[in-house]
């Protein structure tokens, strides 16, 4: 650590106070974190309140595409917090407006709509789909979700989110929402009705374990809905912005979305997301959806650097080319060690599946190494690095992870 870095940690830790100790007593206990307390950042590292080091294969959960403090993110976000922070959608602004358009101009979709959060996305883009039904679908509203999806944590996303353990806490949801089994047309079919008006999947099902589906299962979704005259959402909150090796996960598939929703990687750490539709789908009027937050000129301004340096700097073809690196080392450790049953995902959100449910041990034996990565699973790790890592990165991870396997033994 430099001299300087040294100093902010030392001041940060100086008063001595137990941050986890006050936290447990204040926070609404939700969250089952790891044991530290995360005081600063800088590209593929983290630092804790001891000062110590982390290699970060975690990324604010698949969030921070620039790794931690980039020099764009800090320009645009301090630029913009002496320029203009927030103003409500009741006026224009630049940023909004020039996030929107480079959005429109790199996908397939015509519109876009900004909020805060996936779950706030998803939720636009199901009202959106709703309101679609109603207008064009003679009143259909129910849509079809996928098991093992992960879709957000407000009510109606919740209702979305084919997992048992969020929904059952909460029941009654919102109803009009159909769970079927991921990757299988053929349950797609069986689940349509004249009273539904959309179906909405993950290209890649991140939290529920990064389920890769066949090549072709999107084409044939994509197909079935042209037939009914549906719509299909994909929930591109962790898969979009060159986390799977192209700009969108969808562009691999073969498939245009009707409408797709946005999160995580976006804004480079700041919290934002949005949904984006075709113009023959955005039936919303004046006064049908609102926010007051989102799409602020602060995040919006951060978001258009982000994404102008994530293309301009064609990160998404690194993202391929670094996870191809990466899968073929996963598979030479697997290899090498039984318990490693898959290998799998695309660009840089990869998992690893084992025979037991040991990913917790796992997890806290590479943190005391100096390694962040996530148990998705109980039996699974998922890596979802910064967009910017590189070779030698995914080397010291494995290097990492290799050590800890081989002390299990
Ligand atoms: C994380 C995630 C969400 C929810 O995003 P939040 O910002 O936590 O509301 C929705 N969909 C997918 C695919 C996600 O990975």
């Amino acid at each position: 650590m430099k001299l300087k870095e040294k100093v902010k940690v030392q001041q940060l830790s100086a008063d001595n106070i137990n941050w986890q100790e006050v936290e447990k007593k204040v926070y609404m206990q939700t969250f089952k974190r790891l044991p530290v307390t995360l005081v600063r950042g800088s590209g593929m590292k983290v630092w804790d309140s001891n000062g110590k080091e982390y290699l970060d294969f975690f990324a604010g959960l698949a969030v921070n595409n620039l790794g931690h403090c980039h020099p764009v993110v800090i320009s645009a976000l301090s630029g913009q917090a002496n320029t203009l922070i927030q103003t409500s959608n009741l006026f224009y602004t630049i940023p909004q407006t020039q996030l929107a358009e480079l959005l429109v101009n790199n996908s397939c979709l015509d519109r876009v709509f900004i909020c805060n959060s996936g779950a706030e996305a998803n939720e636009g883009a199901i009202k959106l789909a709703r309101r679609y039904g109603k207008l064009k679908l003679n009143g259909a509203y129910e849509m079809i979700t996928a098991h093992e999806s992960f879709h957000g944590r407000t009510l109606a996303t919740t209702a979305a989110t084919g997992q048992t353990k969020f929904q059952e806490p909460y029941i009654p949801l919102p109803d009009g929402f159909i769970n079927v089994n991921f990757n299988d047309i053929s349950a797609i079919k069986a689940a349509t009705t004249k009273l539904t008006c959309a179906v909405m999947l993950e290209p890649i099902q991140g939290e529920g374990g990064v389920n890769v589906p066949d090549d072709d299962y999107l084409k044939k979704v994509r197909n079935w809905c042209n037939e009914k005259g549906i719509l299909l959402i994909l929930d591109e909150v962790q898969t979009g912005v060159g986390r799977t090796g192209t700009m969108f996960a969808y562009e691999q598939y073969g498939v245009e979305p009707d409408i797709m929703t946005l999160a995580k990687g976006l804004g480079g750490g700041v919290p934002i997301g949005a949904f984006l539709a075709k113009d023959s789908v955005t039936v919303f009027k004046q006064g049908e959806h609102g926010t007051t937050f989102g799409g602020n000129p602060l995040v919006c301004a951060v978001a258009v650097a982000v994404l102008n340096y994530v293309i301009e700097n064609n990160i998404s073809n690194h993202v391929k080319n670094v996870g191809q690196y990466f899968i073929e080392k996963l598979k030479k450790l697997a290899a090498k060690y039984d318990c490693i049953t898959d290998v799998r995902g695309r660009g840089l959100l990869l998992a690893i599946s084992f025979n037991q449910d040991i990913s917790e041990n796992i997890v806290l034996k590479c943190l005391e190494e100096g390694l962040l990565v996530n148990d998705v699973k109980p039996n699974s790790l998922r890596f979802i690095p910064p967009l910017i890592a590189t070779n030698n990165d995914v080397d010291t991870a494995l290097e990492i992870l290799d050590k800890v396997l081989k002390e299990r033994k």
